[in-house]
């Protein structure tokens, strides 16, 4: 299959930081890929440089064999390329509903968004619950819930999500897990930044560990969560 998405010897520094020290990695078309590390290995740095939030100082990015360097994020969710960051940053003034039609602003065929908005109420049965609600005053699992929802609006390709489960009550974990099996399975590939390696080497096909700005360790997901390191380093719940 072939690759969707490839980042090679990265680097990105904030002024004095160096916080990504040349990684190289790649997504295939289909994959559930995932990235896990530590608080402040370099993980959401990774995400923000590749849809254009902070640049990098070297390296390439290379997004259907195009290379996106230089390309804003709102240009790659035209391209199919949808970034749900970390933190949910759904409008908190605006309804469920608004927040999902946002995500649709790079599509014309008023059908076609109408059909993406019955599919995301179909998954998430809670969101069309509270489509009239102010999407501030739902509950972080939900505006996760949201925030992905959002995202798929757009009829993306490939989704980067940044550590959706950060926070979530066990419940809403298991929950938001089973939304990105579904994702995946509706066809999008997924690259996914988590703290939660134990449930992320469980849903993901292949995976690479960060640590400190660089892959310390990649492989089949299944293998990599019975490797005594990753095991010993970050399966210790
Ligand atoms: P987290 O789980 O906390 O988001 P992470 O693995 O995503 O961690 P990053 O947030 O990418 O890691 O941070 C990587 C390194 O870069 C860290 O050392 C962090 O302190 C540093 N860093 C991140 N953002 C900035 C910034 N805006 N200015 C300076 N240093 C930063």
């Amino acid at each position: 299959m072939g690759k969707i998405l490839e980042v090679k010897n990265l680097h990105v520094h904030y002024g004095m930081i160096h916080a990504i020290k040349g990684i190289s990695f790649h997504v295939n078309k289909g994959e559930i890929v995932t990235l896990i590390g530590a608080n402040g290995a370099g993980k959401t740095s990774t995400l923000q440089t590749i849809t254009g939030l902070i640049s990098s100082s070297s390296g390439e990015i290379i997004y259907n064999e195009k290379h996106i360097e230089k390309v804003p994020g709102h240009k790659l969710v035209e391209r199919g390329l949808a970034h749900v960051p970390e933190g949910r940053r759904v409008f908190a003034s605006l309804s469920v509903y608004q927040n999902l039609m946002l995500g649709a602003y790079t599509r014309k065929d008023k059908k076609e968004i109408e059909d993406s908005l019955e599919m995301i109420y179909h998954h998430f049965p809670r969101l069309k619950e509270r489509r009239n609600q102010v999407a501030g005053t739902l509950s972080g699992g939900e505006q996760q819930m949201l925030a992905m929802g959002r995202a798929l609006m757009s009829k993306p390709e490939m989704i980067l999500l940044d550590e959706p489960s950060m926070g979530l009550s066990p419940i809403y974990v298991n929950e938001i897990f089973s939304l990105i099996q579904m994702i995946h399975d509706s066809g999008v590939t997924v690259l996914l930044v988590e703290q939660n390696a134990n449930k992320a080497l469980m849903i993901a096909d292949r995976a690479y560990v960060l640590e400190t700005g660089s892959i310390a360790l990649e492989g089949n997901a299944k293998e990599l969560l019975e490797d005594p390191k990753v095991k010993a380093a970050y399966l210790s719940e």
